[in-house]
């Protein structure tokens, strides 16, 4: 079959039409694995006219390295869809989650994409078996497992830990996945025998990093099974004690979601307790940050007084000075050092109090909003 065929190029609205017209129920489910895959490409289309088939939509990425799947489908359809993984022995049995809270309605296409990785992690080594992960751990065991003494590691990046993690967990400061794997190994150099338990959101991450450890000689790797999301619902339905504490960072709106009442955290601008996270509201900026709500409002919801200078603009000056500024779209971009940006903010207090404004290249004083003339009045912005 032509592969310029196995794709849908219908226009969004179109699609939403058929969907809403389907009517059948749908459910959502995700699941993964790593496992050496050959022939990648002639697998995508293969799977592409296999899964259209059955009503899936969704998006997919497949890897040398394994799979990585969230899709929909007719609810009537999940046996088939079962045999049909099963009949492939790279994805028999693959374990998925169904999506308890879903309308069924999150995917309008089905998209398989062919990717280095299924999960991006900046690790330049690829020589090592990723199908060769540490143990699979269940929540009790989990637990018991802490009690003996076990080294829990938080396999998440620092922003994450930063309103919630395992008692005691060991926390690593790198802001990416590769830093932080690497200095997990330098945190275990010479003591490759240590029993360590890793953990991260969904459990994902850990497959990676396992098989990394055990790829660098460490024998006892364990790992938190579903993650922190599976650990919560089973603590509860079991009434095991929640050794997580706090909140549980997750990548939608919500930004997190409370596990138990711990606060763990600590504002970044005052270093009050805190555990409330939240994005630096001026749009240019949008940093993640650990922010009490007193400092929320002294803040306007900003990061810096430089930031809340611009975000208390009248809106229309604000549209003038972010012309040919990017603003950021990802949320998950955090304040790294909130010691310097205590630092920061201190200094840009005194030049505040010094100048009245962190930007004088605004001039107010040749501002007119009333005429409109707001882009006129600003100087041209020099890239
Ligand atoms: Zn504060
Ligand atoms: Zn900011």
């Amino acid at each position: 079959m032509d592969p310029h065929r196995l794709r849908n190029l219908l226009h969004p609205d179109l699609l939403h039409a058929r969907l809403e017209q389907e009517g059948r129920p749908r459910t959502t489910l995700s699941f993964y694995r790593y496992v050496r895959l050959e022939e990648v490409e002639d697998l995508r289309h293969a799977l592409y006219a296999e899964w259209e088939a059955l009503g899936v939509l969704g998006r997919v990425y497949l890897a040398a390295e394994g799979i990585n799947a969230q899709v929909s489908l007719p609810t009537e359809n999940l046996d088939r869809f079962r045999s049909a993984l099963d009949a492939r022995p790279e994805f028999r049995a693959v374990p998925w989650k169904i999506a308890v809270e879903d309308d069924g309605r999150s995917f309008l296409k089905l998209i398989i994409k062919v990717k280095k990785k299924i999960v991006a992690d900046g690790l330049a080594d690829d020589a090592f078996d990723v199908t060769n992960v540490g143990e699979h751990l269940d929540a009790a065991t989990f637990n018991q497992k802490m009690k003996e003494g076990a080294l829990v590691i938080d396999m998440r990046n620092n922003y994450e830990c930063a309103i919630g993690h395992f008692e005691g967990a060991y926390l690593p400061k790198a802001d990416t996945f590769r830093g932080a794997i690497e200095e997990v190994r330098e945190m275990l150099h010479g003591r490759q025998e240590q029993e360590v338990l890793l953990y991260c959101t969904g459990g994902i991450r850990c497959e990676k990093a396992s098989a990394y450890l055990k790829h660098h000689g460490h024998t006892h790797v364990g790992q938190l099974h579903g993650g922190i999301i599976d650990y919560a619902r089973q603590v509860k339905a079991q009434g095991l004690k929640s050794k997580y504490l706090g909140q549980n960072f997750v990548f939608d709106e919500r930004l997190a979601e409370r596990i138990t009442d711990d606060v763990v955290g600590t504002c970044m601008q005052c270093g009050a307790a805190c555990d409330r996270i939240s994005n630096c509201h001026e749009a240019t900026c949008n940093m993640l940050l650990v922010q009490c709500p007193a400092c929320a409002e002294k803040y306007a919801d900003c990061c810096s007084p430089s930031c809340r200078e611009i975000h208390q603009l009248p809106m229309e000056a604000q549209r003038a000075w972010r012309k040919g500024r990017s603003t950021r779209s990802t949320k998950t971009k955090a304040i790294n050092d909130p010691e310097g940006l205590r630092r920061r903010i201190r200094e840009e207090e005194e030049l505040l109090a010094l100048n009245g404004t962190l930007h004088p290249e605004l001039k107010p004083d040749e501002w007119s909003i009333a005429n409109g003339e707001w882009e006129n009045a600003l100087p041209p912005i020099h890239h």
